[in-house]
């Protein structure tokens, strides 16, 4: 079949090289390079990114990796260890020791969340907020979580999703950083594209394309199309109304920061439960130097956007970062913040929209991700099921 993919997002290059082993597959993508907010950018010689933070929820064990060896793609992804510590009243601690901060009746009640949480005993229409909020560190630790993991706070996210994610989480395990960062799977999807002879056209905005017997890209004829650019774009692509639910986004601001010393030891996630807004950040030149220059570590920190005044939440950012950072020297590389029409998600985690629109129009990418699927798993557990519906 001759498919037209529209955006050269991660979605967009994972459907691509899946599919082009056996489909004659064209990917139209408006900006001059590939990848979307999941490839590197270099400042300073240190290998930034376009979004995300050069992690991988679920690390060589979740989707993303199962979708990377269906597509052939030779990317080496270390799973973090541990997946994350918290940081509380300057010390850090992991998950299981946060109870032994809490008095007898609050650590009863965490206990009771806790096991609650794994057998799905909640109303599901309650968001996660709500459900912690008996316990304040619970609290303040899920909405680490929630703002790190989905730059969301856990009142934005229903607990029929938390009980998805956390049933992934258990099976799959925690993150883990692929060496080279995120440009490392865009480049070896691209490599399996063009082997398999399929055509990435760059700089090409696609602004409508038709459905009829066929798909028509400005006059070229495909058997179908595969739309990775947001759900709202792609209604107004396709001239097509298929949503049938209030879309919201999630917003978020990224922070990178070089630093000699390095400020954490591990390679997992430091959540900051008690930070004005940061939530969390990583060092992933633990895993991989490569990725600032010799002598430097990279930080990234992370925060979900909690209010329009970007100003004031990039300086309440700033003001964490200064609080960490108490002994350390640093300095701020780069301050992106992702909101309107480039957001940290183009459909918040929580909101379920089918990857098939009709025979002819499927849906990747992060409008369009599973049900508990973390950010890029979300997007190959959509992929997934695309791939399975058209053949490859
Ligand atoms: P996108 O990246 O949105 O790509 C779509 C492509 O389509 C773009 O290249 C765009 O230029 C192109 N396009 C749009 N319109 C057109 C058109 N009309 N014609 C042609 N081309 C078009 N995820 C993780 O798993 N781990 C993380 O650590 C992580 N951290 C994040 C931190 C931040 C700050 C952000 C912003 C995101 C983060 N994410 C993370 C989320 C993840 O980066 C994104 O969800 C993912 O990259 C989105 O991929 P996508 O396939 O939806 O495509």
């Amino acid at each position: 079949m001759r498919i037209a993919i529209i955006g050269a997002g991660l979605g967009g290059l994972l459907a691509g090289a899946i599919l082009s082993k056996k489909h004659d597959i064209t990917i139209y993508e408006k900006l001059p390079f590939i990848g979307g907010r999941f490839t590197n950018i270099e400042i300073d010689r240190f290998k930034l990114t376009t979004g995300a933070l050069h992690m991988i929820p679920h690390g060589s064990r979740g989707f993303l990796a199962k979708a990377l060896r269906l597509a052939g793609a030779n990317v080496k992804i270390i799973n973090s260890n541990p997946d994350g510590t918290f940081l509380i009243n300057g010390k850090e601690y992991l998950y299981k020791e946060l109870f032994s901060l809490l008095g007898v009746r609050e650590k009863l009640k965490a206990i009771k969340l806790a096991a609650d949480l794994k057998i799905g005993n909640f109303d599901k229409n309650m968001s996660f907020g709500e459900f912690l909020e008996d316990v304040d560190l619970a609290l303040k630790v899920g909405n680490a979580f929630t703002g790190w993991a989905l730059s969301l706070s856990a009142y934005d996210v229903k607990m029929e999703e938390i009980y998805e994610i956390a049933k992934n989480y258990h099976r799959y395990g925690g993150p883990g950083v692929p060496i080279g960062g995120c440009k490392a799977v865009i480049d070896e999807l691209e490599r399996i594209i063009k082997e398999n002879n399929g055509k990435i056209i760059k700089e090409y905005e696609v602004k409508k394309v038709d459905i009829e017997d066929k798909v028509y890209v400005d006059g070229e004829e495909y058997d179908l199309a595969i739309s990775n650019v947001s759900p709202k774009e792609t209604e107004k692509i396709f001239n097509i109304k298929f949503l049938d639910k209030k879309i919201e986004e999630a917003k978020g601001i990224k922070i990178s920061v070089a630093t000699k010393r390095g400020l954490i030891k591990h390679s997992g996630v430091l959540f900051t439960p008690e930070c004005e807004r940061i939530n969390g950040l990583n060092q992933v030149t633990n895993v991989d130097k490569n990725l600032a220059p010799e002598g430097w570590h990279l930080v990234m920190t992370h925060q979900a956007q909690i209010t329009n005044n970007i100003k004031k939440e990039i300086d309440l950012g700033l003001e964490d970062i200064e609080r960490l950072f108490k002994n350390i020297d640093y300095k701020i590389l780069h301050i992106q913040s992702y909101r309107d029409g480039v957001p940290v998600n183009h459909v918040k985690s929580g909101i379920y929209i089918n990857n098939k629109v009709n025979d002819k129009l499927f849906l990747v990418g992060d409008g369009a991700k599973g049900k508990g699927g973390i950010e890029v798993e979300g997007i190959a557990m959509g992929v997934l099921k695309v791939v399975n519906y058209i053949g490859y």
